[in-house]
């Protein structure tokens, strides 16, 4: 491991033994940190508004999720299409599509693909791509630092779920967009996502199909209405729910979580950390200050036991011509 890792403070005897250059480069590198106090919320967001059909969405997605619970809507085929629907659209959407493509262009693809990866992603209910990217792109621009939409500096529960609810008047402005997305929406087809709201409605049509098929194969499978109804609603529970919330646990850990516990390879301005519950989570976004050290990177695992799935799914891309101009990490030897 490198340099950084944060540890127990040093006792004054041992810090006397440490060389000049040692310390006087442990001193500059302590500067260069943020002061990890906590951050005012940014200003944007004052007075606090709740957006109140967000929460209704939130609220009822996880307590569609505890339904999970009553043994009548368990199935196996249901759990299986969750763990599925969790790389599906997890991974390949959000991981892969929304972040390393998207917001950072760590490759490029045929637009059917672009287009395709997107449509995954819309279906985690993480907003339409635009919102998404424009927003974390804002966040690597000042992270850790005003105005960074959601830093966890600012109570842990707004890095991980607080931003999300609480209306920030600058996000939603057209200068934001075309501050930060104007090349997405030169795409027709993120600005027709974007119109009254249309992922939305992509959302809800994919839940309805999952639960449509979770109905039919129930029928084919049982022969009665009763077994329809049972696996349609056990679908819905779990492999729309359940696997929805994790999906979006994952995502907001990388910005809760993975700016808070883990360690560090590499002294950047914020206090991301690389944290291998959040890696396994979301698929390889846990390996966060890899990413803020270079955020183009489509690779974020930076030394072998930095297990990074999604880069592997972009080799496999890369390896039959789907993915191409994929930016490697150059800070990687400095790292080992
Ligand atoms: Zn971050
Ligand atoms: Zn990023």
């Amino acid at each position: 491991m490198s340099t950084t890792e944060a540890g127990p403070q040093k006792e004054p005897e041992a810090a006397s033994s440490v060389p000049e250059e040692v310390s006087v480069e442990s001193q500059r590198d302590a500067a260069l940190r943020i002061d990890p106090q906590r951050l005012p919320l940014p200003e944007a967001t004052q007075p606090l508004k709740i957006m109140w059909p967000y929460v209704g969405v939130l609220v009822g997605i996880h307590v569609i999720a505890l339904y999970a619970l009553i043994p009548w809507l368990f199935s196996w085929s249901g759990v299986i299409l969750a763990i599925a629907g969790h790389f599906v659209f997890g991974m390949l959407g959000i991981t892969i599509g929304y972040h390393r493509l998207l917001t950072h262009r760590g490759f490029t693809c045929p637009k059917w693909l672009e287009h395709s990866l997107a449509i995954l992603g819309v279906c985690n209910l993480q907003d339409s791509p635009a919102r998404w990217v424009a927003i974390h792109r804002m966040h690597h621009q000042h992270s850790d630092h005003q105005p960074d939409p959601h830093s966890p500096l600012a109570s842990f529960l707004w890095g991980h779920v607080g931003w999300v609810v609480c209306r920030h008047k600058e996000l939603d402005r057209t200068s934001h967009y075309e501050r930060y997305v104007r090349d997405l929406l030169r795409d027709p087809f993120y600005l027709k996502l974007e119109r009254r709201g249309f992922w939305f409605s992509v959302v809800v049509a994919h839940s309805l199909l999952i639960i449509m098929a979770g109905g039919i194969v129930g029928y084919l499978a049982g022969g009665t209405w009763l077994a329809a109804l049972q696996l349609a609603a056990s679908w819905g529970v779990w492999a729309v729910a359940v696997r929805t919330v994790f999906v979006l646990h994952g995502t907001w850990a990388v910005n809760s979580l993975s700016h808070v516990f883990g360690y560090r390879n590499y002294e950047t301005r914020d206090e991301s950390t690389n944290n291998w519950l959040v890696a396994l989570l979301s698929h390889g976004e846990g390996w966060h200050n890899n990413h803020h050290a270079e955020p183009r990177a489509a690779s974020h695992g930076h030394h072998w036991y930095e297990f990074d799935m999604s880069w592997w799914i972009i080799r496999g891309l890369e390896s039959v011509g789907l993915a191409k101009d994929v930016v490697r990490p150059k800070a990687k030897a400095k790292a080992v």
